[in-house]
């Protein structure tokens, strides 16, 4: 078992992931990516720059080349590597968790995140770490020029002409977190008319909460409809998630976000997609139409872009608005899906293009288990699916496919729960669904 690394890399207070931590984990990345070039980059939390001096003075102690990007978003600093040919990233950010959190975020050469079970032969290193001659120890230098690189490389995917003579309107909140370096400049680019809040970088995430729920962007909602603009978005700390707001005001929850540039990127390139199993069946629907498959993994950004390199997939994504676009990056580029929408709209608002969207109502239940009651459940569900021929994913927890429906019972890795998710075209069906999948496991 990994003692430091989680689902997507080492998370912690500051008294957890101490600079000591930070600077021991940091050497032993470097002695798995073999030395060579790595690229770090923080966000702007209060801790980032303690944080970012440990690793960088960590991965030159071992011989590593570190080339410092600075204050960027996740997808900045992840598109960078193959722009400046690196052996791998850490990014210093804990995405959208409070602003106490910190975390070391780690991403291979190509660009694909490190997993917990990579994690685990990185933690073995750390009891073997071996300083380099002094005459040996890496270079550390600055790279200043990340967030411009990363926006003239959006530009490359959308109609910039076409979006310019739309001459849209649409509110920003950045969250005073890294997508203020970045997004009001883009956004400027593409000649739309900018209302920005919420957009100075500040560690404390005054603001609003750094999770870009419903409830924290209320500020955009009401800037939305107050300015009449065309749309809002929001992102969280690190900018690689991202929910919308329609022209009306209305919420445009993370997995319709997903739904969305699904439906954009299909209309425009046919290929596979890949998303996790806790994702609506509204993709499976949009992908049937488009004579494409979905293809399911573990929940957790690693195994997305493990998934993404090699099943010929022209999208990915999570139902938290996190979207893979593989041709600028195998990160979840919440900048490239901020700049796809705005090229959307010129053809139609986005309360419009919600409509296009299957619809589907899902019922959570949540059944209490210790680490041994959870993993029954879980083998009863499987069971029952192969007992009975059904069509089913069981890569993480076991997810059944039906005809219009399908439901999910998979083991919470944080928690004594055993989550129970079903879905289907209406709320009654749902929930007899959820009833029924509760009955057979328990
Ligand atoms: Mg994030």
């Amino acid at each position: 078992m990994a003692k430091y690394f989680g689902t997507n890399g080492v998370r912690g207070l500051f008294n957890e992931l101490t600079p000591e931590l930070a600077m021991r984990v940091a050497q032993a990345i470097g002695m798995y990516f073999k030395k060579g070039k790595i690229i770090v980059a923080r966000d702007c939390r209060l801790t980032g720059e303690v944080l970012r001096s440990s690793v960088v003075a960590g991965l030159a102690s071992v011989g590593c080349e570190a080339v410092y990007l600075g204050i960027v978003t996740a997808p900045t600093a992840e598109f960078m590597i193959k722009k400046l040919k690196a052996d791998g990233c850490i990014i210093i950010t804990a995405s959208h968790n409070p602003p106490e959190w910190n975390a070391l975020k780690v991403v291979d050469g190509k660009g694909i995140a490190v997993s917990k079970e990579r994690g685990e032969e990185i933690e073995k290193l750390m009891g073997k770490i071996k300083l380099v001659e002094w005459d040996r120890v890496g270079k550390i230098t600055n790279y200043e020029m990340a967030s411009e690189e990363h926006i003239a490389e959006v530009k490359k995917y959308v109609d910039v002409e076409k979006i310019k003579q739309k001459k849209l309107k649409v509110v920003l909140d950045c969250g005073n977190g890294t997508a203020s370096v970045i997004a009001p400049k883009l956004f400027k680019e593409l000649g739309i008319e900018i209302l920005s809040i919420n957009a100075h970088l500040d560690g404390r995430f005054p603001g609003r909460p750094s999770e870009p729920t419903e409830k924290n962007v209320k500020e955009l909602i009401a800037g939305v409809k107050a300015s009449a603009a065309d749309a809002g978005i929001a992102w969280d700390a690190d900018g690689d998630r991202v929910i919308f707001v329609d022209e009306k005001g209305n919420y445009v929850i993370g997995d319709k976000v997903f739904a969305l540039s699904v439906l954009w990127k299909l209309a425009e390139k046919k290929g596979n997609v890949v998303t996790t199993v806790a994702t609506s069946k509204a993709i499976e629907e949009i992908a049937k139409k488009n004579n494409v498959k979905v293809k399911y993994t573990a929940i957790g950004a690693p195994y997305l872009c493990e998934k993404i390199t090699g099943s010929n997939a022209v999208i990915g994504g999570e139902e938290v608005g996190g979207v893979i676009w593989p041709e600028i990056s195998l990160a979840k580029d919440g900048m490239l899906t901020a700049a796809k929408l705005a090229e959307a709209l010129c053809e139609r608002p986005l309360s419009k293009w919600l409509l296009e969207l299957p619809v589907y109502h899902n019922v959570k239940l949540k059944i209490e288990a210790d680490e041994g009651k959870k993993k029954k459940i879980v083998e009863k569900a499987l069971e029952y699916a192969k007992k009975n021929k059904l069509d089913f994913v069981d890569v993480d927890g076991v997810r059944v496919n039906l005809e219009d429906s399908w439901v999910i019972v998979r083991a919470s890795g944080t928690e004594n729960y055993v989550r129970l998710f079903a879905e289907a075209k209406d709320e009654e069906t749902a929930k007899k669904l959820a009833k029924q999948y509760e009955k057979i496991v328990k």
